[in-house]
């Protein structure tokens, strides 16, 4: 038990953390240098100001000093990543297995809440985390290496054809990245599936936002939000999804 807290305060501070990288490269400034501050009044927060989830619930959301009112992303960023990194320590227990999906978690949390915020697949996100992923899986070897490899190849050549087919009007450059990171991350199969996944989310949302009226056809909409939960959901549930889905046919 005392495992499973210890890894949901760790799961809070990586989100903690991941709310800070996304706000300061969104703001060009360096992630990791200099002490935070708030976004209305400036002033450097302490560290009463900085505990995840507790120093939201404490000022009631609102800044100490100029009571500005705090988005709810921060929290529930935080506990998101809480949550997912026990979900993952369950499944994986102290195994190197664990370490990886954290990091792959870290780096999927931030391209959901960056292109869902600003509606673009930041490289600064996707490159790193594609090269991350490689070597991990490579080193690792769990999924065959052929596997990791095709993976990316035919998830970007999947948008990379949309991308030459339509001069850059249906998919960006950012989509064609995100889809060689899904394949490094999960290899063909896992990867495929993955972006079935996005596309039947996206589907979803998009007729649900246009059927209430939220939106009309021309709004964009952030599909690396989706491709991201995609990936997501493959590293949380994997086989079971796939043998879940086979169910329907056998
Ligand atoms: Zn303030």
């Amino acid at each position: 038990m005392s495992i499973i807290l210890f890894v949901f305060v760790i799961g809070l501070c990586v989100g903690s953390f991941l709310n800070v990288a996304i706000f300061r490269v969104h703001e060009g400034e360096q992630v990791v240098r200099g002490r935070s501050k708030c976004m209305t009044c400036e002033e450097p927060l302490g560290p009463k100001d900085l505990v995840p989830v507790l120093s939201y619930i404490a000022l009631k959301g609102r800044c100490r000093l100029c009571k500005a009112v705090v988005s709810w992303q921060y929290p529930v960023i935080e506990l998101v990543t809480g949550l997912i990194f026990v979900l993952l320590y369950l499944m994986h227990g102290m195994e190197m297995m664990l370490l990886r999906d954290a990091v792959f978690v870290a780096y999927l949390i931030i391209i959901f809440v960056y292109d869902l915020r600003y509606m673009y697949i930041l490289d600064k996100f996707t490159i790193p985390a594609m090269i991350v992923a490689l070597l991990a899986n490579l080193w690792l070897g769990i999924i065959p290496a052929w596997s990791i490899l095709a993976g990316g190849l035919v998830l970007a050549g999947f948008f990379l054809i949309q991308f030459l087919v339509s001069k850059g009007t249906w998919v960006g450059g950012g989509d064609i990245r995100m889809g060689a990171l899904m394949g490094f991350m999960l290899g063909l199969t896992h990867g495929l599936v993955a972006l079935f996944l996005a596309y039947v989310l996206g589907g979803a949302v998009g007729a649900y936002l246009l059927a209430t009226g939220k939106v009309d056809r021309k709004t964009p909409i952030p599909f690396g939000t989706f491709l991201a939960v995609g990936t997501l959901l493959m590293i949380l549930s994997g086989d079971s999804i796939i043998s879940w889905y086979l169910g329907f046919f056998v």
